[in-house]
């Protein structure tokens, strides 16, 4: 057994945590970008805190999923207004456009040379500068991952800007931001999440400490989900959310994905879906083709044993099958209103070419067992 386990220097839980982080800030730097979401009036108390301890703020709005070029006017800004630190307060997007920007910063040339994929894969040579990740949703995990997820509109792709370097400084995660959440953004940021420690648990590079953040975020979601879903203001189940999206992100940083994120990416390049929607809508499918092909093809396997204890933390039943566990998501799902990807005018004629591109996707290479194009393809079709 051989594993690594990387993080952000320091992680701070709880409710009420988030006045931590003008302190924290004030130790770092004394200019701050801070990259905010769609509702900039949610960082406005945090604003003038940080402007009080005479930390100046330059703040910079990210209202979707963040872009190549949006990357590069936050560096702009941010170099223009000589920023020593960068902040990203909001969702899974404006924190991964935060750490972008924090990378590009301080290391030379523009983003392409850094970009996989599209761009040439160098590897950042400079530390970031100092970065705090405070979310506001409870999905991603995106505070404790060391890639920023960015989108180029002229490729119709999604692609990584990935570093260690880019890990965040200091991830701020206060389960009181996300009381106010609809629960349309609840569903889906919390299947994200789900899937975030379930995929982990069942790759072909989970290790035994990424097992035990899986095992302890399984069974939160299965607790909280519904909750948080349908009583936003029930403190211990956002509580138990925002742990399992920290234990999401914790685990895949070191452990890898599957098959669900793996058609993730692409799908969120060509098409306008959310990213907890897409994860959502192909979680079950993706479950159900994984165990089918392990029962066929590798029985004794010990991802098929995983799977089985999946479906038991989900189910709270010892004797589960791991079919159970699919049928436990199947209904959240229904129960929690989650579309189909058709309604993202995702078309069996699309299909083909998303396959390709997922097989291809860095996320797949964790899938506890390598599908066929024909079984990739039905994953995708039973979701449409
Ligand atoms: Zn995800």
């Amino acid at each position: 057994m051989r594993f690594e386990f990387a993080t952000a220097t320091r992680i701070v839980f709880g409710v009420g945590t988030v006045r931590e982080v003008v302190p924290a800030a004030r130790e770092m730097g004394r200019r701050a970008l801070v990259v905010i979401g769609r509702s900039p009036q949610r960082a406005a108390a945090l604003v003038a805190g940080l402007e009080a301890a005479g930390v100046a703020c330059y703040r910079f709005a990210v209202a979707g999923e963040p872009t190549l070029e949006l990357v590069r006017q936050g560096v702009e800004l941010a170099r223009q207004e000589q920023c020593d630190l960068v902040i990203g307060f909001g969702g899974g997007s404006a924190i991964d456009a935060g750490k972008a920007m924090a990378a590009l910063l301080t290391n030379p040339g523009d983003l392409m040379d850094y970009l996989e994929v599209i761009g040439k894969g160098e590897s950042l040579s400079v530390a970031a500068a100092p970065f705090i990740a405070v979310p506001t949703t409870a999905g991603t995990g995106a505070e404790v991952t060391r890639n920023a997820v960015l989108a180029s509109p002229e490729h119709r792709v999604k692609v990584s800007l990935r570093s260690p370097r880019m890990l965040a400084r200091l991830a701020v995660v206060d389960p009181e931001l996300t009381f106010d959440l609809p629960p349309t953004i609840t569903a889906h940021t919390g299947l994200d999440a789900l899937t975030q420690v379930i995929e982990p648990y069942v790759s072909n590079r989970a290790n035994p400490l990424t097992d035990g953040f899986c095992a302890e975020g399984i069974q939160r979601v299965s607790r909280a989900l519904r909750r948080a879903y349908y009583a936003g203001h029930d403190a211990e189940a956002r509580t138990d959310m925002s742990l399992a999206s920290l234990f999401g992100g914790l685990a895949l940083a070191n452990a890898g994905l599957g098959v669900v994120h793996g058609f993730a990416a692409p799908l969120g390049g060509m098409f306008p879906a959310p990213h907890g929607a897409v994860c959502a809508a192909l979680l079950p499918h993706g479950m159900e083709v994984n165990i089918r092909t392990l029962r066929a093809r590798a029985p004794e396997s010990e991802s098929l044993r995983r799977f089985q204890k999946v479906a038991r933390l989900l189910t709270g039943q010892p004797s589960a099958a791991a079919e159970d566990g699919v049928q436990w998501v199947r209904e959240i799902c229904q129960e929690l209103n989650i579309p189909p990807l058709g309604s993202y005018g995702i078309r069996e004629a699309d299909v083909p070419v998303l396959v390709e591109r997922a097989s291809q996707a860095s996320s797949m290479k964790g899938n506890p067992i390598v599908l066929t194009a024909e079984e990739l393809g039905e994953v995708l079709t039973r979701a449409l």
